[in-house]
């Protein structure tokens, strides 16, 4: 390979990668869009360092100002959330649910989590997938876990409380993993914990979509409805940078959790990703209650508008969503793989998604019969009701009247024209810019 004509193609398909978003609809239900500061911090030479332990017990010098930027994001966080003990040092938030696994728990102890087919996460997956083959997810390949499953209740899309009461009885979990990737309503913690806790069962709460929504009091907060441990990613609704954290009130757990970190799973915590993180804690702690409310009513406006587009939205009793995220059921439009390549030609970026009957009608995670969109992005761009019925409209000609995608991609450009810099932010700028 000629390095320098490599050397070239990086660097110009970033750029083409950048004006392809900077004129789309960037709706993945688990992504966002940073601040102009928040890049410049990840841009910085913190970047380049190490600062291996726990603030004032380093074993690293040349960390002065490390030490003060990480304190000062572990305090933003206990304030965001108002929570005694924070650990910002997980490069993610897989990372994030290993060191709950390594503090919590020994291989071959039972962790019950959601299955992937019904909004779990790969990160609470078993030793192997469906076959027997391959790995199935980090709990089981990885911590040795023996995960059982929650069990779920399609209809009302959410935890179904007295079958996994029966089932924590039964297989007698040490950990129970709540929260999901694909997470419409708030979970009947409470509930769940009363019967776990009181057979020693410790509860995490999987944060990682909703983590922004909770920062702006606009979803369920696990620790106030006594969960142990809350996990999760900062990039999703939290709109910092791709990293996680840990937080909980519990003294003794979080000394567990702090030396799972160190020196368990981390050797160099991407101190630039800390500092970035801690300018968005800054900036959740003063934009992020209006933000959180923006999106929650802007999930509710897309739902609704695209139902009386024609489409099936999942959940239409129970007023299809109250987080970020919205799911239609396209088995009927030509599947999900379909659907998703076409909306991408029309310059709207959405992920395929297994709906939780699926399986049953015999569809899988290649085609299948869903779509999970999410708002958090395009809210963050500043879109509000008006624009959610215009992307309505848009997803109805692309799916249903079978408009041709170019055509539509043309709209979505003239759409994003008005929406080009980043809101809910001290130092607007624009959005899509490196
Ligand atoms: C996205 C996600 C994660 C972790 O994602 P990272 O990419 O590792 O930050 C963990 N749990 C759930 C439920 C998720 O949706």
């Amino acid at each position: 390979m000629d390095p320098r004509s490599a050397y070239k193609e990086v660097l110009s398909s970033i750029e083409e990668h950048r004006k392809w978003f900077d004129s789309s609809l960037p709706m993945i239900a688990s992504e966002n869009v940073s601040s102009p500061a928040v890049r410049r911090a990840i841009a910085s030479d913190f970047g380049h360092r190490y600062a291996e332990g726990w603030v004032g017990e380093r074993v690293y010098a040349g960390t002065k100002y490390i030490d003060k930027v990480e304190s000062l994001a572990m305090d933003l966080i206990k304030e965001i959330y108002h929570i005694r003990f924070a650990d910002v040092r997980p490069i993610s938030g897989v990372v994030a649910n290993l060191s709950i696994y390594t503090a919590l728990t020994q291989p071959g102890d039972v962790v019950m989590a959601l299955p992937i087919t019904k909004g779990g996460h790969i990160s609470m997956g078993p030793l192997t997938g469906s076959k027997g083959q391959f790995i199935g997810g980090t709990a089981g390949a990885v911590r040795g876990l023996n995960v059982r499953y929650i069990a779920f209740d399609d209809e009302n899309m959410n935890i179904d409380v007295d079958k996994t009461i029966k089932r924590i009885e039964k297989y007698n979990p040490k950990l129970m993993m709540l929260g999901g990737s694909v997470i419409l309503f708030p979970q009947p913690v409470k509930e769940i914990v009363e019967v776990a806790g009181s057979m020693g069962a410790l509860v995490n709460y999987d944060a990682a979509h909703v983590a922004g929504l909770i920062a702006g009091g606009q979803f369920q907060h696990p620790i106030d409805e006594g969960a142990d441990t809350m996990t999760f990613s900062t990039h999703k609704t939290f709109f910092g940078p791709q990293h996680g954290a840990v937080i909980t009130n519990n003294e003794e757990k979080f000394d567990l959790i702090k030396r799972a970190n160190f020196p368990g799973l981390l050797s160099n915590h991407h101190l630039h990703a800390v500092a970035a993180l801690a300018i968005a804690a800054c900036e959740i702690l003063n934009f992020g209650k209006n933000y959180a409310k923006a999106v929650v009513s802007n999930a509710k406006a897309l739902a609704y508008a695209l139902h009386d587009e024609g489409f099936k939205v999942v959940a239409e009793h129970l007023g299809f969503t109250k987080s970020h995220q919205v799911l239609l059921d396209v088995d009927e439009v030509g599947g999900g793989y379909k659907c998703e390549k076409l909306l991408e030609q029309a310059n709207i970026i959405v992920n395929r998604n297994l709906l939780p009957w699926d399986i049953k009608r015999g569809r899988t995670f290649k085609d299948p019969g869903g779509l999970r969109l999410g708002v958090a992005e395009i809210t963050r761009l500043g879109m509000g009701g008006d624009e959610m019925k215009l992307i309505a409209k848009l997803y109805r000609k692309v799916l249903l009247d079978k408009e041709d995608p170019s055509k539509i991609a043309k709209e979505v450009r003239d759409l994003r024209k008005n929406f080009r810099t980043v809101k809910y932010t001290f130092e607007e700028g624009l959005a899509y810019e490196h």
